[in-house]
């Protein structure tokens, strides 16, 4: 029995396609010092029966950034090791038989011009030359991606390996982890069938096994390993008479994907329902072993498939194959420290390895190494989970997410599974009144009131919706009158102690509020980005509340615990022990003051402030605030509070007109203020000037704050990019995100938010434009769904620009 180092640096735990793409980059950066340890040999969970297609299509663009890095990665590990990839690049083709696929395929194209991809539109002529098996009469549209292909999973995975021990890591096989023991100091100890080891850091990367790894450091990770087949037919005439190999085909409304495989096809589908495979835990003794395939669940998908390539009906069938492979709730990876946890990091829910193995690889080697990743991550971040996701609810959501795979992700869709997991005290009464109900951390809040219908419908689109004209009534009553929103999703964090003030000082760009008042700041990464844009609110010389996204609170504690000092300093993700009402419209001061003795007059609470009072019978914090550029105050109280705080703001609310407003009367307002928010304006892609938050940014403070000598930096070279607001022309179609901008011809930027202006009655959108552009140029063009519309830069907000509402 060989003999195992008694001390790493990095211990990784899996040698699948993921965990020997960690260990390469990790030791091509510069860690050395890593090693992977494996239960068996590598390859040994779904790596070395996946189908091995990949594509660089993902609807989230760094991931499709990542997987473009992935594609291209193979000819790199190839010739550094001599390890055969079987790398076979015919292109891929992506396949439409409705206009909303088109719809689809026409956003996934404009995401790649923008990405700097070849992906275009070709005819269904051409689409049939490049394969020869579909029949075009099924279809209306089809897109080509050149860089897509397959390649020989084990290949892959040995290559990485090669290429891991070329730049120093270390492999070492037949030597399953048993414990990971957290240390005091942070550090870990790996214990093992071949001894233990002591590691600054682990990397959880066991795949199918991701769940019981987890549960050795007391985690319980919501992923889930789903069955999926495919089979391979015998030769095919069509094929064996093609003078090139074939495209590998997406067939979206066929459920099919397709490659060549030899002189026969290989066919795999995503069926519904689906199969869950070891719920109560993946066997340990399982190895390179497969599932008995069941053709009968797939039967139906077959037929479709026989209909659109009929020669396939002809095909005998030389292989069945049913394999396992792990899922995520939302389809994509989970990666990063997990937040709570010192030094232990995951990288699980891969579910496509190699389209995805080499980037997750990569970003997670430059986020151990130098402290964040090149690209933002949130789209896979870990953080992105919460205590909401359970393992059920991740069996759940995975097995819902597996049956979509290859259904249309429509960017106003709520997806059903998972649902009233976790509801508020106004759950029931905001139903009473014709919420539609989004999720947001796995809460349910309300997007919008259909003031006569319980539980209404919204039409999937990438058009506007029929929520359309209740959000235009919401912004009408918010501006001419006052409007109640439910804040409890919102992100709410508690610093306290006697060295908070310090300890705020040096994460926060601006300077510190003093004691009742409230500031906004931006959060810079060591690198200059943005890590955050946060209120500040000082409730005492010891106590602070941090209030910001609600789905980024875990990512937000994770920040802030990672900067903790050893003392001094307490840190509560306060989220769920604080609910809220926002108050907002030209009446809410009148509103307000009849809901408390205290002295809400434009003297008695000025802008920025923030005190404890009573609201009717509830003792409160209450912000005079505004995210839709009113005259607003949020209203925070403890969740059991909430009901009676909602039942005293109907009762005084009723004779000025109150109503109730959701998310998406939410976002139309602060478009109409040229507001960006974070996850999709505001992010670490974006430095603070980029993104026009330098007002926020304190240069001056004596303090060190982190991130401060970048900024300085940009201060006097300038930012590379700028962050502008748009007017667009005559559209009935809104930007929503991810859009490309044009200038004379030439594709200079992306939009990251964008939507319809109610009040001001104007298409808005956010975009990023080189800074040379964004300052000289005032005439653009937004591809929204293949269309070219015209987009016309505006110097200030479309409403109420002198911000005269808000301080009001
Ligand atoms: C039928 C099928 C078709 C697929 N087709 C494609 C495709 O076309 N394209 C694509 O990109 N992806 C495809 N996939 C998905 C792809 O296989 C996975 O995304 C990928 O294999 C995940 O790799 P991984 O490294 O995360 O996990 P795994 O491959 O499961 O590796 C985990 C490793 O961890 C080891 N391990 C577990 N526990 C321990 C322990 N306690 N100690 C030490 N080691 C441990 C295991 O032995 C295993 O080797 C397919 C999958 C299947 C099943």
């Amino acid at each position: 029995m060989s003999e195992i180092t008694s001390h790493a640096k990095v211990v990784i735990i899996g040698g699948g396609v993921v965990g020997c793409s960690i260990a390469y980059h990790l030791a091509k950066l510069g860690w050395k010092d890593t090693l992977l340890i494996e239960r068996h040999e590598l390859t040994s969970g779904s790596s070395w029966h996946a189908a091995g297609v990949i594509h660089t299509i993902n609807s989230d663009p760094n991931i499709a950034r990542l997987q473009e890095y992935t594609l291209k990665l193979y000819d790199e590990i190839e010739e550094l090791t001599g390890q055969d990839c079987g790398i076979h690049r015919p292109g891929g083709i992506y396949l439409a038989s409705t206009p909303e696929r088109m719809d689809y395929l026409k956003q996934e194209r404009a995401k790649a011009r923008y990405m700097g991809l070849d992906t275009d539109f070709i005819s269904l002529k051409e689409a049939v030359d490049l394969n020869p098996l579909i029949n075009p009469d099924k279809y209306i549209g089809a897109l080509f991606e050149p860089l897509d292909g397959h390649v020989d999973p084990s290949g892959v995975t040995f290559a990485y390996a090669k290429a891991a021990k070329y730049y120093g890591a270390s492999v070492i096989n037949f030597c399953p982890v048993l414990e990971t023991n957290p240390q005091t100091d942070g550090t870990w100890e790996v214990v093992t069938e071949k001894g233990t080891v002591k590691a600054e850091y682990v990397i959880n990367a066991a795949g199918l096994w991701a769940r019981e790894v987890g549960q050795l450091a007391g985690i319980d990770l919501p992923v889930q390993p789903m069955e999926h087949h495919y089979l391979i037919t015998e030769a095919i005439p069509e094929i064996v008479n093609h003078d090139k190999e074939i495209a590998v085909t997406v067939d979206y409304e066929g459920n099919a994907y397709t490659r060549q495989e030899h002189d026969g096809l290989l066919i795999g589908t995503y069926e519904s329902p689906c199969q869950p495979w070891a719920i109560d835990g993946t066997p340990l003794d399982f190895g390179h072993e497969l599932l008995q395939p069941d053709l009968e669940r797939i039967a139906e998908r077959l037929e479709t498939a026989f209909d659109r390539m009929p020669a396939l009906a002809e095909a005998g069938i030389k292989t069945e194959l049913n394999g396992p492979f792990t899922f995520g709730p939302d389809g994509n990876p989970l990666i990063g420290p997990v937040p709570g946890l010192k030094n232990y990091w995951v990288a699980v829910g891969v579910m496509a390895g190699f389209c995805q193995g080499g980037g997750v690889g990569l970003c997670m080697a430059e986020w151990m190494i130098h402290g964040e990743p090149s690209i933002d991550t949130w789209a896979m971040d870990v953080a992105r989970f919460g205590k909401f996701a359970t393992r059920d609810y991740g069996r759940e959501k995975s097995a819902e997410n597996y049956t979509r795979r290859f259904l249309i992700a429509y960017p106003n869709e709520v997806l059903p599974v998972g649902r009233q997991q976790k509801t508020t005290s106004l759950y029931e009464p905001l139903r009473a009144k014709g919420a539609f109900f989004g999720v947001s951390f796995g809460l349910e809040h309300a997007l919008w009131f259909s003031p006569d219908t319980i539980d209404p419908e919204e039409n999937p689109t990438f058009r506007r919706s029929n929520a359309f004209e209740h959000v235009a009534n919401e912004v009408k009553m918010v501006r001419e009158g006052v409007g109640a929103l439910e804040i409890a999703n919102f992100g709410k964090h508690k610093i306290s102690g006697p060295g908070a003030e310090a300890f705020l000082d040096k994460l926060m760009a601006n300077k510190l509020p003093k004691t009742g008042r409230l500031t906004l700041s931006p959060m810079l990464t060591p690198k200059g980005r943005l890590a955050g844009d946060l209120t500040i609110a000082k409730i005492d010389d010891e106590t602070y509340y941090i209030l910001g996204s609600g789905v980024a609170q875990e990512y937000h504690r994770r920040w802030f615990e990672k900067h903790l000092p050893k003392a001094g300093v307490s840190y509560e993700n306060a989220s769920d022990r604080l609910h809220g009402i926002a108050l907002a419209g030209p009446k809410s001061r009148e509103l307000m003051s009849r809901l408390t003795r205290s002295d809400v007059s434009a003297e008695g609470m000025r802008f920025l402030d923030i005190r404890h009072m009573d609201v009717g019978l509830v003792p409160c914090m209450v912000a005079r605030v505004s995210f839709t550029g009113e005259l607003g105050y949020e209203i925070y109280c403890e969740p059991q509070y909430q009901r009676a705080v909602y039942n005293a703001i109907e009762k005084e609310g009723s004779d000025l007109g109150l109503g109730w407003f959701g998310s998406y009367a939410l976002m139309s307002m602060r478009l109409e203020k040229s507001w960006g928010v974070w996850t999709l304006d505001f992010r670490p892609d974006f430095t603070a000037l980029e993104a026009g938050l330098d007002f926020f940014v304190n240069l001056n403070k004596p303090v060190d704050f982190i991130g401060k000598q970048v900024a300085i930096e940009e201060e006097v070279q300038g930012p590379e990019k700028r962050m502008i607001a748009l007017k667009l022309k005559n559209t009935d179609v809104d930007a929503l995100h991810d859009e490309p901008v044009f200038h004379k011809g030439e594709c200079v930027g992306y939009v990251t938010s964008g939507g319809y202006g109610h009040s001001v009655k104007e298409s808005i959108a956010l975009a990023y434009l080189p800074t040379k552009l964004a300052e000289s140029e005032n005439e653009f063009e937004v591809e929204i769904l293949g269309e070219l519309v015209k987009a016309e830069k505006m110097n200030e907000p479309l409403y109420d620009p002198s911000g005269k509402k808000m301080r009001a």
